[in-house]
């Protein structure tokens, strides 16, 4: 499974990044439609961070300003983006909920911490993918875990509270932080 996700991750970024280098949209459209064959044939969902950058319709791979526009709309409280695809007019909602909390799950975890456990560097790791992404996924080795004594609940909680970050989820050996804007 994860072998099949890299491989959609890995055909979207070279054909992102042959289209730079040549400027052939060519490049976006077939790549956008080999990570779709790619899903169809391993029967996995594309991943929510490909998929938005994908057009529905044409399959395409979007790229702001290039071939959609990309505009943020605001409606009682709730936002979300308006991608349109420029390549065949077809145009997609992305709202903006928790729910990336729920995206997160579905992706592997941003950050691992290791055998050496939490240090300074990790920490700051962590603090600029909050800064990003506002939700990072972390996994803690299982050495680290068993060597440290503590639970999986302390170390997470402990990593939070450094962070001044929510604590979202704890499942597994991988926890989700949250920071609030
Ligand atoms: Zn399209």
């Amino acid at each position: 499974m994860r072998l099949a996700y890299n491989e959609m991750e890995r055909v979207f970024y070279k054909a992102t990044f042959l289209f730079f280098e040549y400027r052939s949209v060519d490049f976006l459209r077939y790549g956008g439609r080999y990570i779709k064959s790619i899903a169809q044939k391993t029967n996995l969902p594309v991943r929510d961070d490909l998929k938005h950058f994908i057009c529905k319709r044409c399959g395409a791979i979007l790229i702001p300003g290039v071939n959609s526009s990309y505009r943020i709309h605001s409606k009682s409280g709730n936002s979300y983006l308006k991608v349109k695809c420029l390549n065949c007019g077809y145009s997609k909602k992305i709202i903006f909920k928790p729910r990336d909390v729920v995206k997160s799950k579905m992706v592997r975890a941003d950050i691992n911490i290791g055998k050496n456990g939490i240090n300074e560097r990790i920490i700051k790791e962590i603090d600029t993918r909050l800064k990003v992404k506002k939700v990072v996924k972390i996994r803690i080795n299982k050495n680290f875990i068993e060597s440290s004594g503590e639970e999986r609940e302390e170390i997470a909680k402990k990593v939070s509270s450094l962070l001044n970050a929510e604590l979202v989820e704890i499942r597994g050996n991988t926890f989700i932080l949250k920071r609030n804007l």
